[in-house]
């Protein structure tokens, strides 16, 4: 550490953090922008991330009607793996794997990225058949991956509870060494921070609360802080979008529900790897700080309260001491929700739709965080180009009138 970076960090700390940097301007809305973002999640930011930086557009807005990060970007338990069944699947979450692994130094700021491996658990004979069945799918996909039995993971995981005796007995699991967490917070102000640099506006507490069309054609969006004109709209508001589809006059084949999640008071480092299961509905992985972090299944309705109920917590936990009986004197510290969008083959959707200009890219459920830098990147190609890369092709909304559905439950499952 240089002497003037260690002289700044003693005045700042002195001064309580009052002169540091911004890390991105809070700028008034222009009248006219050449592309506008709606919604401020990882997803929003990363797509106007790379429509400045590989799409050379710089006149655009992403508008947020709370704060960034406040929606699921910042209250997901953050795993990232690639191992989905399907080769469309496939392919655009190893893209967005490709770019995680280099994230930290393209965006010059330290996404706490962490390859700690993630395991999906097999407790009945199909489970690995179908565990079997995706990792050979995964391998000609290009993407890691390996069938781990239950003698070898006990020997990997040494508090993971593979008894015959347990009542979903684990028999084995897939895993993928380049999964892992990274720091969602962290995701979000770096993709702002990145694109703030480029020239993009973040206008926070600005709500999008119409769209103006002509013609077919979209002409721009009204919002809370006044009337913005803009040829292109992308519309990533993750739980919300059926709410924003409805102000365009859309339908979309999209339910939201709550997704939970929890964590436990920190204690010594003790697993370091993520542990999902499908069966149990549950998955955990210890977070830098040593809390215990916890994933849950949706809640089964559908809502907007970012809570969800006390059924789906109970079944977690009783999910969490099956499989690690060890953790059962921890105390969970806190736990919330956030709102979910999911399809009906449990893929997302990133797509132009029937107004000129007007795109969504929603609909990825319990498991968008992963996609993060790769769903912005093809999203920026498709509001650029007003097409889709070859990646999203397959992800547009025709498929659902087409019946081209790529069915992801088996790889989404308890998701994440
Ligand atoms: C508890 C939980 C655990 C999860 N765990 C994982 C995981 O481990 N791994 C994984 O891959 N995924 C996980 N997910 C899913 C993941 O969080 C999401 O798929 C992803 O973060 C979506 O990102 P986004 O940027 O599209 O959405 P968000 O971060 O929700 O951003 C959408 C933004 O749109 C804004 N908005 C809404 N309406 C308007 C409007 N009218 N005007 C302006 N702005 C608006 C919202 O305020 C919000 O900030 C989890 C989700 C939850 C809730």
């Amino acid at each position: 550490m240089s002497r003037y970076s260690i002289f700044s960090l003693a005045r700042n700390a002195i001064s309580h953090h009052e002169n540091w940097q911004r890390a991105w301007r809070s700028p008034t809305p222009k009248k006219r922008y050449d592309a506008i973002i709606v919604g401020g999640g990882g997803h929003g930011l990363a797509s106007a991330y790379y429509m400045a930086k590989e799409h050379g557009l710089r006149n655009i807005a992403v508008l947020e009607k709370g704060w960034i990060g406040g929606g699921n970007t910042g209250r997901n338990t953050t795993i990232v793996r690639s191992n989905y069944l399907w080769d469309e699947a496939a392919q655009l979450y190893e893209k967005s794997m490709k770019l995680w692994e280099g994230l930290s130094q393209d965006l010059n700021y330290n996404v706490m990225f962490s390859q700690r491996g993630v395991y999906n658990l097999g407790h009945t004979l199909q489970d690995m058949r179908d565990i079997q069945r995706r990792v050979n799918a995964n391998r000609l996909n290009g993407v890691d991956g390996e069938v781990v039995d239950a003698v070898e993971l006990s020997k990997r995981i040494p508090h993971l509870n593979c008894s015959p005796d347990s009542r979903y007995p684990v028999l084995g699991a897939s895993f993928q060494p380049r999964g892992g967490t990274a720091r969602h917070d962290a995701v979000a102000w770096g993709f702002a921070r990145a694109a703030d640099a480029l020239g993009v506006d973040i206008i926070q507490n600005c709500e999008v609360t119409g769209f103006r069309r002509e013609n077919g054609e979209i002409q721009g969006v009204e919002t809370s802080q006044g009337y913005i004109e803009s040829p292109k709209v992308g519309v990533v508001t993750a739980g919300s979008s059926s709410v924003l589809a409805d102000l365009a006059g859309l339908r979309l084949p999209i339910e939201s529900h709550p997704l939970q999640a929890f964590v436990s008071e920190p204690i010594k480092p003790v697993l370091d790897t993520v542990v999902m299961s499908n069966a149990v509905h549950g998955y955990i992985s210890q977070s830098d700080k040593g809390d215990l972090v916890v994933g849950a299944g949706i809640d089964s309705y559908n809502g907007y309260g970012q809570r969800g109920s006390f059924t789906t917590i109970e079944h977690t936990m009783a999910a969490i001491m099956e499989l690690f009986p060890i953790f059962s004197r921890v105390r969970m510290n806190r736990q919330w929700g956030g709102i979910v969008d999911t399809c009906p083959d449990a893929c997302p959707i990133i797509s132009k739709t029937d107004i000129k200009g007007l795109y969504f890219n929603c609909g990825w459920g319990t498991g968008g965080f992963k996609a993060t830098p790769g769903s912005g990147w093809v999203l920026a190609h498709t509001m650029a180009n007003d097409q889709a890369h070859q990646l999203n092709a397959a992800f547009s909304l025709d498929r659902f009138i087409s019946g081209a559905l790529i069915d992801e439950h088996g790889a989404a499952g308890v998701a994440h």
